[in-house]
């Protein structure tokens, strides 16, 4: 697949507000929050969308969830509550191919997000 922004930041080619790094996993503050707390954990391994997960890729998978959590829990909004959402393709909302969680927290969450939008366009 082709390098993304991510790989670079992986790479530290370019800055990025690295939270949290294991050997399997990377989580940085989104560049652009859509929440007063909104971080990114993807994987090490560069992995386009989430139709491009493969069976072996399970556990990576699991860990970028475990990950979520554990930064859910250090930041204290663990028990309020918090949105954790992967984007796929055009109208998933994806813009970048290398797969990441997104972690939304800070504030009440809308559901479901198309309505979301809907209202937004609202005059
Ligand atoms: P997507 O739209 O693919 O679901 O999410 C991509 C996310 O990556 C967006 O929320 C966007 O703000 C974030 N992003 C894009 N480029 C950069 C960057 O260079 N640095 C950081 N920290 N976030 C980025």
């Amino acid at each position: 697949m082709a390098e993304t922004i991510f790989t670079k930041i992986i790479n530290r080619e370019i800055p990025a507000d690295i939270i949290f790094e294991d050997d399997d996993v990377l989580a940085f503050n989104d560049i652009s929050p859509q929440a007063p707390t909104h971080f990114l954990v993807i994987p090490k391994k560069p992995i386009a969308t989430i139709n491009d997960i493969q069976p072996q890729d399970a556990e990576l998978i699991g860990k970028m969830y475990l990950a979520a959590a554990t930064l859910a829990k250090q930041k204290g909004f663990s028990e309020s509550g918090y949105r954790a959402v992967m984007n796929c393709n055009p109208d998933g909302g994806q813009t970048v191919y290398h797969i990441h969680l997104h972690v939304l927290a800070g504030k009440p969450m809308g559901w479901p997000p198309y309505q979301d939008r809907m209202k937004q366009e609202l005059p």
